[in-house]
């Protein structure tokens, strides 16, 4: 329910509200209505949140949107909604400003599939039509859109890959161990609404420019390459995040962001820390035009840190503790 400042109930009052689909704020130059403290939103806004296979037509008095296998037909003469082949009833009545059909906007988008929530102390209608919702607490508890997660993008690295093993023992090679906790790493983050991109999904090779080139172009607001490390001391264990050291310390920047990712690797892992350590010369830190880390998991070449990396609760516990990390950093 959200507020209305109408005498009659039954009057359509202008409504104050954001709208926000899919993380993306969505305006409306006729503004919004709300009859009965239900919002109503012009049907080309329902363009803007469901994309171009949505269609609609209305003529005189009636509604029809379609989309995908659903189709609508409303009345502005009455509140009976053709849902498919069901006679129901809508919350409001479909009505006209400037020129405009406003139709009731939850009852239309949770017709169309979407999920649609309302907060009432940010006054905001969300909508979600991919099934993403964790955003709708965030924006809930108060936060900017741009604080908003799905508006991020992450950019995974497993390092190696293809011709290039990176550290090998025994059978296990660091190329193969680096993309696994990548892939776990890429599915929480996008299950919180992260946009992530992977420089190799797969075993090939990806030269060391190009994956600073990736991130770059797509302008991402985080790197992280991940790695294992290797040492002629077999007794070494234990994490370490590298970094770009960067003159501007006044602004979240790689070595900012190594701590987070250094601090919750130790706490998670309960590993010996060997802290955070700059390194001018690595291509995909100091190509990367944002923070980026390069995390080293733990030693292949200690004997018992190996039979544990090569382990799904390592895998998962290493994946966690760089999800926690990069979903604090995305805060800054
Ligand atoms: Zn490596």
């Amino acid at each position: 329910m959200l507020p209305v400042s109408g005498q009659n109930a039954n009057d359509y009052v202008e409504a104050d509200i954001n709208l926000i689909a899919d993380g993306q704020s969505i305006t409306a130059e006729e503004g919004f209505l709300s009859q009965n403290n239900v919002i109503l939103v012009p049907l080309h806004t329902l363009g803007s949140i469901f994309g171009p296979s949505l269609e609609w037509e209305f003529d005189g008095w009636k509604i029809s949107i379609r989309y995908e296998d659903k189709k609508l037909v409303m009345y502005t003469a009455n509140p009976n909604c053709l849902n498919g082949d069901k006679l129901l009833t809508l919350p409001a009545r479909p009505t006209f400003r400037n020129g405009a059909a406003m139709v009731p906007l939850r009852y239309t988008a949770e017709a169309l599939g979407a999920t649609v929530f309302l907060s009432q102390e940010t006054r905001s209608v969300m909508v979600s039509t991919t099934g993403e919702t964790q955003w709708f607490s965030e924006i809930s508890r108060g936060k900017t859109l741009k604080n908003v997660h799905i508006n991020k993008t992450v950019v995974i690295d497993p390092g190696h890959g293809g011709s290039n093993p990176g550290a090998v023992y025994g059978n296990v090679k660091e190329k193969d161990l680096n993309l696994k906790v990548s892939k776990i790493l890429k599915d929480k983050l996008t299950d919180s609404g992260v946009t992530v991109y992977m420089t190799r999904m797969d075993d090939r090779d990806v030269g060391l420019y190009t994956r600073a080139d990736i991130a770059n172009k797509l302008n991402a607001d985080l790197f992280v390459s991940i790695h294992h490390n290797a040492s002629p001391n077999t007794s070494a264990q234990g994490v370490m995040t590298l970094y770009y050291p960067a003159a501007n310390n006044s602004v979240f920047n790689g070595k900012k962001f190594a701590q987070i990712v250094q601090k919750h690797l130790v706490d998670t892992l309960k590993t010996r820390d060997w802290g955070i350590i700059p390194r001018p010369n690595l291509v995909v830190l100091r190509q990367t035009s944002m923070p980026a880390v390069l995390a080293e998991l733990g030693y292949m070449t200690n004997k018992a840190e190996l039979q544990r990396l090569v382990t799904e609760d390592f895998q998962e516990k290493a994946a966690h503790a760089l999800y926690t990390a990069v979903m604090e950093a995305l805060q800054q």
